[in-house]
């Protein structure tokens, strides 16, 4: 089987990196990929925003399935114009991936079937939106409609800061993202992720898995794309993922079929257990990243029939099966990220690294100069590592993370924390 997988970051290598193993694949490109990537799949400089040109690409080469990584081009209706070529595309489609794409969008589907979420209301203009702030209490959460790469939502702890971000939003700072706000009630819990795979009707969850979005050790410093990631996880209990499954993804999965625009592919929740129980505050519509890393490691059956299950609304009577193992993957990222950082510098130590027991390095912003691997982005590395338990895949990754000689870059040392505390009891 010929496939092409979209995108660039570590997510995309884990995926490639799992997708290379199947038996059924003969051969794999990815558009347009990273050094690490290239390892495992012919990279080639496509732009994976431009629609006709992966279509025209895949026709070229015929392509049976492409596996799209990230977000924006769900959004952009890659998996509808490859759907219109006749070629099937792991993901929603374009009115499927309106729940990453707009957030009131997701809100009223909450709203329609019961979904437990935060209060809200829905805002076109800043005059309204802050006379709402005002009728409410605080905290409040101020959130651009659309995509805007982490930055579009703001917790806001004074009326203040509720109307900075209103008004900061509306003058365009995040471009279209910003032409519709919404305003809901401050959810207070603990903050969990939940992925299930989906076919349009049915749901099969992932194992559970959890970032660290904040930069630094103890979960201070600005939001990132995520700093690190590990699976198992001790706060989804039985009881708790079974409310997940069926107050919240399985009514979406109706919901969204009911309305005539199935969901296919990765149903990423963001969840709020708070004591009032499980509420959803957002929706991914893909693999997370860093979550999909350890996610890739620990799933033991071939990914690409599962995949091919969910485009063709047969997971039915399908089954994930995974590892017993625990998964960390600590992310290195060059010095200044999120702000700014400089591009170039030189990582040495890879080969050693990966040597290590149970460890594999995924890479995102990475490139490949004459033999030297150069950091290329934000968030460069993935260091990943399983183990009978968090608390010894965590020491794997860290014995492997030092290793590496990149002195531009930079890791949290706490990765999976949370997990390591809950096994010491
Ligand atoms: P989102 O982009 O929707 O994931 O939001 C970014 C972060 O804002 C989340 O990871 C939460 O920590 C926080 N957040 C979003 N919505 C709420 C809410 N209703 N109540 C409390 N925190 C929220």
């Amino acid at each position: 089987m010929h496939i092409l997988l979209l995108g660039s970051g570590g997510r995309e290598h884990a995926l490639a990196w799992k997708i290379a193993a199947s038996a059924l694949v003969t051969k794999l490109w990815c558009a347009p990929g990273n050094a690490g990537i290239a390892r495992e799949a012919e990279c080639v400089p496509l732009d994976i925003t431009d629609n006709g040109a992966v279509v025209d690409f895949c026709k070229a080469n015929a392509v049976e399935l492409v596996v799209v990584g990230p977000e924006t081009p769900l959004v952009g209706g890659i998996v509808d114009d490859l759907a219109a070529a006749g070629i099937k595309a792991f993901g929603p489609s374009r009115r499927a991936a309106q729940l990453e794409g707009s957030k009131g969008f997701t809100k009223d589907l909450c709203r329609e079937f019961n979904i437990p979420t935060a209060a809200y209301r829905r805002f076109g203009n800043a005059a309204d939106a802050v006379a709402y702030v005002r009728a409410q209490g605080l905290p409040i959460v101020v959130k651009a409609d659309g995509l805007a790469a982490g930055k579009g939502v703001v917790v806001a702890r004074s009326t203040r800061e509720a109307e900075d971000a209103i008004a900061m939003m509306f003058a365009g700072s995040l471009g279209a993202a910003g032409a519709e706000v919404v305003i809901e009630e401050y959810l207070a819990g603990r903050e969990i992720s939940f992925f299930a795979l989906c076919d349009g009707e049915n749901a099969i969850p992932l194992a559970s898995a959890q970032d660290h979005k904040r930069a630094f050790d103890h979960d201070e410093g600005p939001n990132t794309g995520g700093m690190g990631a590990y699976s198992p996880t001790p706060f989804v209990t039985p009881e708790i993922h079974d409310q997940i499954m069926s107050r919240i993804i399985l009514p979406t999965v109706s919901g969204m079929g009911a309305r005539g625009t199935p969901f296919r592919g990765v149903l990423y929740a963001g969840v709020m257990l708070t004591e009032q129980g499980p509420k959803l505050f957002e929706y991914n519509v893909r693999f997370g990243d860093p979550e999909c890393q350890v996610h890739m490691l620990r799933m033991m059956s071939d990914i690409v029939p599962a995949m091919l299950a969910a485009c063709d609304g047969e997971l039915k009577h399908f089954n994930l099966r995974w590892f017993p193992d625990a998964a960390v993957t600590v992310v290195m990222a060059t010095k200044g990220y999120p702000g700014d950082y400089r591009k170039g510098s030189r990582i040495e130590g890879l080969e050693e690294a990966a040597r290590l027991d149970g460890v594999e390095i995924f890479h995102a912003g990475t490139i490949e100069r004459d033999g030297a691997i150069l950091a290329n982005g934000g968030r460069v590395l993935n260091v990943c590592a399983l183990g009978k338990t968090v608390t010894e895949a965590q020491a794997r990754a860290y014995q492997a993370v030092d290793r590496i000689k990149w002195p531009e870059g930079f890791c949290r040392r706490d990765i999976a924390y949370q997990a390591v505390e809950a096994e010491r009891g």
